[in-house]
């Protein structure tokens, strides 16, 4: 099933493979020579079967924290959570962000194969594309992630992830840290934001509670 995100992010390399390379990169994707992708934030590392295992790589770039956090407070503001965790990013959320000038999709990106075709986008880019294509529409978390934007912080909001961020990477002492925070933390585990959710309240209580739990386990370990 392909959704309007996946589609508009492969565009730029769909665009650029000539009929036979698109041809037999669909092939490609088809036999399951695409073996491995992993997603960074701007960077996609892929490996392809072909005469021999070639890398793919697709790059983009990040996007700046202020904007970051614009994304997340217009997702929580908007009340579009809850269809990007059942896979749906409304097409709202790109149109609000035109307004600010900021692009949900990488307006362009590079691509590079070890293959010894001397043409690019070659047959490996595309296959890569094509395979992104499925996984981004089953999980649009994957495009947030290539744009540098972590699941926990669009599903937590800016508020609560600052508060996490600096729990994980405190840059005052541990004994300062419960002392500053043992409060709010106490009171950010008593917050149900899962409730404001009819339809995915249990997706949401669930990657809540593995978050929190964490969390709570390296109070307890200190
Ligand atoms: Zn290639």
């Amino acid at each position: 099933m392909r959704k309007w995100w996946a589609w508009e992010f492969g565009e730029s390399i769909r665009k650029n493979t000539d009929h036979a390379r698109a041809q037999r990169g669909r092939e490609y994707a088809q036999n399951g020579a695409v073996k491995k992708i992993e997603i960074n934030p701007g960077k996609i590392s892929a490996e392809v079967l072909g005469t021999t295992m070639y890398k793919v790589t697709i790059y983009g770039s990040t996007i700046p924290i202020d904007e970051k956090e614009k994304i997340i407070n217009i997702i929580h503001q908007k009340g579009y959570l809850s269809s990007i965790i059942s896979s749906e990013i409304p097409k709202e959320l790109k149109k609000d962000l035109e307004k600010e000038n900021i692009h949900l999709i990488p307006q362009k990106l590079g691509f590079n194969c070890t293959c010894p075709d001397y043409k690019r986008p070659c047959k490996h880019i595309y296959a890569v594309q094509k395979v992104l294509n499925d996984m981004m529409s089953y999980d649009p978390f994957i495009l947030f992630k290539f744009l540098g934007i972590e699941k926990e912080h669009i599903i937590l909001g800016n508020q609560e992830n600052e508060l996490l961020k600096e729990y994980h990477q405190p840059k005052i002492s541990v004994k300062d840290f419960q002392k500053k925070y043992t409060f709010s933390y106490r009171e950010f585990s008593s917050v149900e934001p899962w409730n404001q959710f009819k339809e995915n309240s249990e997706t949401i209580r669930k990657i809540y509670h593995v978050i929190m739990n964490n969390a709570e386990k390296k109070l307890i370990d200190i």
